[in-house]
């Protein structure tokens, strides 16, 4: 067991760091308030790499693999979590991709958004259905060679953004989810005005109308009538990013409450000084450490596994454990800080609002707590 990063490992982090504090940082209230990561702060990220860290060089990818990501992502994360959304659903949506893509689907979509020129998105979400395949409505009927797609699609992140969507809707014959590569923005797509969220300000999140969508039977990803290993395989490893942007949080988090416990002052001594602030320190700095190595650990597992089933079991317990914790973490750094902790111009009320979202994205907590524990009872 090594648990020591490798030089590389510690070169992208110190990167993304790097990058979260010149660039980011500077522009983090802007992002704040305008919902919108700036293109520049896009571009960015596509220099370090985060949109392709994932994908292997033959697809235009930097083929570093997931634990250097997870790095990153916390990283970037710690400054400002839009811009980590953003990633964290480009990378889902991508990764189903180049899992499940044919090499013409691969040639066609893959190279550009490892680039970050383009940016993926994953649909799945609708009005009715957040947690439940089975109650999908949205429909694909086949008309020659292409397929006819209907329906709504809710809370889907980067829609606006150019680039591939994998979408599941019902296909017709099969009466199964079937997952569809979509070309966002062709005609019939179209996306609502976008969603003011409590938290992770910047990231783009929308829902899709489509109205009588023409999307080629090449486009079909995987078999027709088999989307639920994509839709399992994706939103497993959409953890990871998910998790990541937690762990981001939680530091945040611990930083904040060291900072403001040695600035503060009563009677001309640091409140660091008082015992009950010392162990709210130690319980935040307890609790991102189980955060960070269930991380880490994930990204490791995502490169090393085979058995996908044994994987969704282990991003299902990193989940929850992680998302809670980044709001437990986040409380007791509030604590910290007292009254001033409850103000808009203190850093800490966005990582607040930032670490209510976790448990609620991307498989809420009570289906990871289904899921693992239906794996260990069975
Ligand atoms: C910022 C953001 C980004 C998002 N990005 C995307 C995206 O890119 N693509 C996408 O497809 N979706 C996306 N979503 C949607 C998100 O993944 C869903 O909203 C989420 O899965 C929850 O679905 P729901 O709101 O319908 O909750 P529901 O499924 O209705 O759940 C409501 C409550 O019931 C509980 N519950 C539901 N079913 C069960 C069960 N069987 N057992 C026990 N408890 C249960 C839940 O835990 C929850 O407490 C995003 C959402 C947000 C907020």
């Amino acid at each position: 067991m090594d648990f020591n990063l490798s030089k590389e490992e510690i070169l992208i982090q110190k990167m993304a760091r790097d990058y979260a504090e010149q660039a980011i940082l500077p522009v983090a209230d802007q992002i704040e308030k305008d919902n919108r990561v700036p293109d520049d702060i896009m571009a960015g990220l596509a220099e370090l790499d985060l949109f392709g860290m994932t994908v292997p060089e033959e697809f235009g990818g930097a083929g570093a693999g997931y634990v250097p990501y997870v790095l990153a992502m916390e990283q970037i994360a710690r400054v400002s979590s839009g811009p980590a959304m953003i990633i964290s659903a480009h990378n889902l949506g991508l990764g189903a991709l180049v899992n499940f893509g044919t090499d013409e689907q691969k040639a066609k979509f893959v190279p550009q958004a490892a680039k970050g020129e383009h940016i993926a998105s994953f649909a799945f979400t609708e009005p009715g259905t957040g947690s439940d395949p089975k109650q999908l409505t949205t429909s694909a009927v086949r008309g020659g060679d292409h397929f006819v797609l209907n329906g709504t699609k809710r809370f889907i992140t980067n829609a606006s953004y150019k680039g591939p969507l994998v979408l599941f809707a019902i296909e017709a014959e099969s009466g199964q989810p079937t997952a569809f590569v979509v070309e966002k923005h062709c005609p019939g797509y179209s996306v609502s005005k976008p969603w003011s969220k409590l938290g992770w300000h910047g990231g783009d999140l929308v829902d899709i109308y489509l109205k009588d969508v023409q999307v080629p039977v090449e486009n079909v990803l995987g078999k027709i009538g088999d989307g639920y290993p994509i839709l399992q395989y994706g939103i497993a490893f959409g953890k990871i990013g998910m998790n990541s942007v937690a762990l981001g949080t939680t530091l945040a988090a611990f930083e904040l409450a060291v900072k403001y416990a040695k600035e503060k002052t009563h009677r001309g001594q640091p409140i660091a000084k008082f015992q009950a602030i010392q162990m709210k320190v130690a319980e935040i700095a307890g609790i991102y450490e189980s955060s960070r190595w269930l991380a880490y650990r994930l990204g490791f597992l995502a490169n090393n596994t085979k058995n996908y089933r044994e994987f969704a079991k282990e991003a299902a317990l990193a989940k929850w454990v992680i998302a809670r914790n980044a709001q437990e973490a986040t409380r007791i750094s509030m604590d910290v800080h007292g009254s001033y902790g409850l103000m808009e111009d203190y850093e800490i009320t966005r990582i607040y609002r930032d670490a209510a979202m976790g448990p609620q994205v991307e498989g809420v907590i009570h289906m990871q707590q289904v899921i693992l524990a239906g794996d260990i009872l069975r």
